[in-house]
């Protein structure tokens, strides 16, 4: 062996205790975080008490950094290092039918899916930095997403009633609502992303696949950050991008994508187990009603609660095998989209008494697919009865869209700040 050989030889031993040295220091960092692959289940919205902000230094949440997702304290040394080669990564455990899902009570119909995450938590927003916050930019890094329904060749609720070319159209007032909600919520720091900003129509089911896109896009685009491969929920996008192509609520066209039938399906469930690690995201579809009796008028705001959503579903298979559907799901945060629909409508009413619901109830649990589907706190806003001439001033006129706008800006405000 010559000189030189020995060179090489040493050169060689060098970088490989170099590689040893770094990959045992990355193995340490890893093991240190909090979120390591061990804590699973139930524990993602209330638990977050990790000092630190969550937001990024833009005021996005979406596609942020892990650093400001739970690890303030980690931030400063954390924040360059972006380990995303193999070597650092497992597989992203999924436990899904450990527990096992839960028996109907009366033997058939509905199983549920036990209330236990099937993936790790991996995001878990501070939401305590927003109580009582002060100066500008207060909901930086909470993101809304503003759904203004119908467009397009549907233009929902209409005045008159059955004529061809009416005078009001639903679905050009609740744009315009939304539009303002949008830019009242960025005036306070909020993302906004709109499902639609012009006239175009988009199905039910493009809507929730739109959301949840958005949402996993995110989540996956984190997941290497905290030591795991992104392949257990790889599968999922694809469906969710047929759906939006599809672009069709009809069963038999498959854009239902893994939404179609009774129950929850495993795909369903990993999704919604990756909404639920979102509580700094709030869905709010906006719409107007309209109805045959003239004197109907006033707000109403729905929202739905897993117990309900559980209940219809299982009312419609209550004598069939419970092995004939997937189980129901069970984790909805059923307290935060009621605080949040009585919150939508005390802000509202405080700036338009007028618009006080003159029937039973302004609070109505719904079995709609957009917050069925999704799981996260969500709510459908009906303003008023377009088909009312009291709710029609109020909703067409520049004035009342902006006190209703505000109304739900200040609504999403109280709701993360006190
Ligand atoms: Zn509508």
């Amino acid at each position: 062996m010559n000189n030189r050989s020995i060179k090489l030889l040493i050169s060689i031993f060098m970088v490989i205790a170099l590689l040893i040295v770094t990959a045992s220091f990355y193995t340490r960092y890893t093991s240190g975080q909090d979120d390591s692959p061990d804590q699973t289940a139930g524990q993602t919205q209330q638990n977050s008490s990790v000092q630190g902000q969550n937001k990024d230094d833009d005021g996005q949440v979406i596609m942020s950094k892990p650093h400001d997702s739970e690890n303030g304290e980690d931030s400063q040394e954390t924040e360059h290092t972006e380990p995303t080669t193999a070597l650092h990564q497992v597989q992203l455990p999924v436990s899904m039918y450990d527990p096992p899902p839960e028996m109907p009570d009366i033997g058939t119909g509905l199983k549920r899916w036990p209330e236990v995450l099937s993936i790790p938590v991996v995001r878990k927003p501070d939401l305590d930095v927003y109580r009582n916050v002060t100066g500008e930019n207060p909901l930086e890094g909470i993101t809304i997403i503003l759904d203004p329904g119908h467009g397009g060749q549907d233009g929902g609720a209409q005045y008159p009633i059955g004529v061809a070319s009416p005078d009001y159209v639903e679905k050009e007032i609740v744009l315009e609502v939304s539009l303002l909600i949008r830019d009242y919520l960025e005036e306070m720091g909020a993302t906004v992303h709109m499902l639609r900003e012009e006239d175009i129509w988009l199905s039910i089911y493009a809507r929730i696949a739109l959301t949840s896109q958005y949402l996993l896009d995110d989540f996956m685009s984190l997941l290497p950050y905290h030591g795991y491969k992104p392949d257990a929920l790889a599968h999922i996008r694809p469906q969710l991008e047929e759906m939006i192509e599809i672009n069709s609520d009809f069963a038999s066209s498959g854009g239902r994508g893994p939404m179609l039938g009774i129950g929850t399906n495993e795909d369903m469930r990993l999704l919604m187990d990756v909404l639920a690690q979102y509580p700094d995201v709030l869905f709010i579809s906006v719409h107007c009603n309209a109805l045959e009796d003239l004197s109907v008028g006033g707000l109403q705001v729905f929202y739905q609660t897993g117990e309900h959503a559980y209940q219809q579903e299982h009312s419609s298979v209550m004598y069939q095998d419970p092995d004939n559907n997937p189980p129901a799901y069970s984790m909805y945060p059923d307290e935060d989209r009621l605080r949040l629909a009585q919150l939508v409508r005390d802000h509202i009413l405080e700036k338009i008494p007028e618009l006080k619901f003159r029937g039973e109830s302004d609070l109505l649990e719904a079995n709609f697919a957009l917050l069925r589907e999704m799981n996260m706190t969500s709510i459908l806003l009906e303003m008023g009865f377009i088909t009312n001439e009291r709710d029609r001033g109020i909703i067409m006129s520049r004035q009342g869209q902006e006190k209703i706008a505000r109304g739900v800006a200040d609504a999403v405000y109280a709701y993360y700040t006190s």
